[in-house]
């Protein structure tokens, strides 16, 4: 085999618990992640090394040395399988960068499932999943893909079954956030205020709408507990909320770390209308139509 490509999706979290700081500087999170039809590529050909080459939207704002996860995920195959291997990766973005979207993560993911073909491994999704994990704490959920619990980090993963096709929006915005640094400001924020912190707890009647495709309830209980740390740092994210809501959008969030915003639209026309609109005004300098759940990292 000379040459494997790999499809891996995006993700919006339409929960976000955020759990106190742990003594290890994680927190424990209760993190409902759904994949998104926002799909970056990754090819992988046969070489003598691990490289990286980076193509398309964004393509200037990821590392192509060796802080590049795509290749963090081929090097931790490679020495799984207790051999030296080499791949060219070439990954085509689409997914923003330090969006909140985890494009890092499923480029990860898609390097891991590029390469596992690739060099004929054959590994098991398990074994797959144990690696991801060891990667970052969003990996496993870009392998599996479609709609999934996590807790831990947001690492240990059950899958939740849907009643149906959801219809978003994405607004990427300019200039990323780093996930640390939104961390440090939401825990900074919680210092400040003197709130007892609770345990993360999953919302029930957002199960609900997950599992009978309720997407009236399903605006109405997203929540992401890093939104007001992210508004804090980018307060321009705010009158795009806004303006996402006055176009109709029946949920509108920061998704994940942000700065992308998220809005849930009634069906795929709406979804159409809302980011025509979103652009039309100036609130969005670009905004995208997607669906989900989708799977996880495929090979094509
Ligand atoms: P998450 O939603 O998982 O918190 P994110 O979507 O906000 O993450 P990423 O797009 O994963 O953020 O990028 C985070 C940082 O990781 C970027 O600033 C970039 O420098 C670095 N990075 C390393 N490898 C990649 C990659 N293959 N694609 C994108 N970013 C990468």
């Amino acid at each position: 085999m000379s040459s494997v490509t790999v499809r891996v999706p995006a993700k919006v979290n339409v929960q976000l618990s955020v759990g106190p700081l742990r003594e290890d500087g994680y927190h424990d999170l209760v993190n409902v992640f759904h994949a998104v039809s926002i799909f970056d590529e990754v090819v992988a050909k046969e070489s003598e090394s691990i490289t990286v080459q980076v193509t398309g939207d964004w393509s200037d704002q990821v590392p192509t040395d060796g802080s590049n996860l795509a290749i963090r995920a081929a090097q931790a195959l490679a020495k799984h399988a207790g051999r030296t291997y080499g791949a060219d990766l070439v990954i085509k973005k689409a997914i923003p960068v330090a969006g909140g979207m985890a494009g890092g993560s499923a480029d990860a993911a898609g390097a891991l499932v590029a390469c596992n073909e690739l060099w004929g491994l054959g590994l098991p999704l398990e074994d797959l999943m144990e690696i991801a994990g060891d990667l970052g704490s969003d990996v496993p959920f870009s392998l599996m893909g479609g709609t999934a619990v996590g807790t831990g980090r947001g690492e240990q993963l059950c899958e939740l079954p849907t009643g149906g096709t959801f219809h978003w929006v994405f607004a990427p915005a300019d200039g990323g956030l780093s996930t640390a640094n939104v961390y440090a400001e939401c825990d900074r924020l919680r210092e400040e205020s003197g709130v007892e912190v609770s345990w993360p707890k999953l919302n029930d009647s957002l199960m609900e709408a997950l599992g009978t495709g309720d997407v009236y309830a399903l605006g109405s209980h997203l929540s992401n507990d890093l939104q007001v740390a992210a508004l804090n740092l980018r307060p321009d994210l705010a009158a795009t909320l806004d303006a996402g809501r006055q176009h109709g959008a029946l949920g509108a969030i920061v998704s994940g770390s942000g700065p992308t915003c998220a809005f849930l639209a009634i069906d795929a026309t709406h979804a159409r209308d809302l980011a025509g609109s979103l652009t039309a005004t100036g609130a969005a300098r670009t905004a995208v139509a997607a669906h989900g759940p989708v799977q996880g990292a495929i090979l094509v």
